[in-house]
């Protein structure tokens, strides 16, 4: 029986839950909407299923849906990811109706397949089979490579732990998982590495939503991974709260290639952190980046930095601490146009003024910015963002930079301490996680 997986968004690496599931499935064909949306033949499927993983996915889902209905009637589909039942309930009703749909947010690649022939999923444990074959996806030089000082390496992908103990409170994973983990296999997480140095990648991105949520397990995966594999480089995601609490660790993956780590800084204004629960005040986002530094480890914030209670004065903070860390050919630029994302299920008290009714189109809630002057300022740093193709990201800082401070009247730019900034690593293509341009 063919089973096709139409993967939807995966941040610019190899769908993961394609390798996962070609492990237990015979007959499986992957599509990846990211790199062949022309050439979809759904006429051979049996069942389908589609991911959505995150808000953009789930827009790409929803276009899927809607222009390959006549296809998907009569066979079972199942959606897959934190925005399964949002996704569901955003569809038309009349095609939900003529649809035989399941959604499952959180899963296990078994759940999928049980799923699919109408059994029921079975309850989640903490911890996870995890076996592989990347045979069914586009090779892995089809995907974001890692440049560093001028040299492109292939880049793989895995997953040491799915899930989070933390509840920041515009974080789907928060609203799905509930402060729940689940750890992988750690041999199989390990041949998974090996399986994708051996396809030629030198490079690993762990995809654990945060990676010192299980330090006992995460950690000496990696550093058995570079006992194996000495030239292979790493790197992580750690909320911001937990790398000030943690330098040994850091110590640790510094000396197992850890080249550098992914931070949801999202705002350096306290009343903003406040109202997304982070956990973190701005002083321990310089800390945590003067960590980082201290140990040749690279910082690639993330931001969300258009939120209804955000003030101009703010996006000009995200912009100097970027210019003063020299972090301007490090940070995507569509980091600087990001706006919060609620969705139905979002843990963000929406009791205050500014939220309007729930949107389909967007599914989730819009607001409105108490200062208006911030959506043009939005839209004109959305555009530049959209200008970039990965790589060349100072010089679209430079233009998003010039115009904020124009805006604010400023006309003398902060001075910038010597630089102190690990040589940058970047990604070869421009992501974002779970929030995005939505106008
Ligand atoms: S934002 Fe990161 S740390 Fe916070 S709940 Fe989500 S995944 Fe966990």
């Amino acid at each position: 029986m063919q089973t096709i997986l139409v993967s939807t968004y995966d941040l610019g690496h190899q769908p993961q839950i394609g390798a996962e599931l070609a492990a237990i499935c015979e007959n499986l064909a992957v599509v990846d909407l990211t790199r062949d949306a022309n050439n979809v033949d759904l006429s051979g499927a049996e069942r389908v299923i589609i991911t959505a993983p995150m808000f953009t996915g789930s827009i790409a889902a929803r276009e899927f849906i809607e222009s390959h209905q006549d296809d998907l009637v009569g066979i079972p589909v199942v959606l897959a990811g934190l925005y399964a039942s949002v996704l569901e309930e955003a569809l038309d009703p009349d095609l939900r109706k003529r649809l035989i749909l399941h959604a499952l947010n959180r899963f296990r690649p078994s759940d999928l397949l049980g799923s699919l022939e109408g059994g029921d999923v079975a309850p989640p444990t903490a911890k996870r089979e995890y076996r592989t074959n990347r045979r069914s996806l586009l090779p892995l030089t089809s995907y974001r490579k890692v440049l560093a000082r001028g040299v492109e390496v292939t880049s793989g992908y895995v997953e040491a732990s799915v899930g989070c103990r933390h509840r920041c409170l515009h974080c789907p994973v928060a609203a799905v998982w509930g402060g729940r983990i689940a750890v992988n296999d750690r041999d199989g997480v390990l041949a998974d590495i090996e399986e994708q140095y051996r396809l030629g990648a030198r490079h690993i991105s762990f995809g654990d939503p945060d990676f010192f949520n299980a330090p006992r397990h995460t950690i000496p995966i990696i550093e058995e991974a570079h006992r194996r594999f000495e030239e292979l480089t790493f790197d992580i995601t750690v909320k911001v709260s937990e790398l000030v609490k943690h330098e040994a660790w850091l110590d640790t993956l510094a000396e197992s290639g850890l080249a550098f780590v992914i931070s949801a800084v999202e705002s350096l204004s306290p009343m903003v952190l406040e109202h997304l629960g982070k956990g973190h005040t701005p002083e321990e986002v310089f800390r945590a980046r003067d960590i980082l530094f201290a140990r040749n480890i690279g910082m690639h914030p993330t931001f969300v930095p258009f939120t209804p209670w955000t003030t101009r004065e703010d996006i000009l903070d995200i912009l100097d601490f970027v210019w003063t860390s020299h972090l301007e050919d490090v940070v995507e630029p569509v980091q600087y146009s990001i706006e919060l994302l609620i969705p139905p299920n979002s843990l963000i008290d929406r009791s205050q003024e500014g939220f309007l009714d729930y949107d389909t189109g967007i599914m989730g809630y819009p607001f409105s910015y108490r200062d208006p002057s911030l959506l043009p300022l939005q839209q004109h740093i959305a555009s530049l963002a959209s200008e970039c193709g990965g790589g060349g990201y100072a010089e679209i800082f430079e233009k998003i930079y010039s115009i904020s401070e124009a805006e604010l009247g400023r006309t003398k730019r902060v001075a910038r301490p010597d630089r102190r900034a690990p040589d940058p690593v970047i990604v070869t293509e421009p992501w974002f996680c779970c929030a995005a341009p939505v106008r």
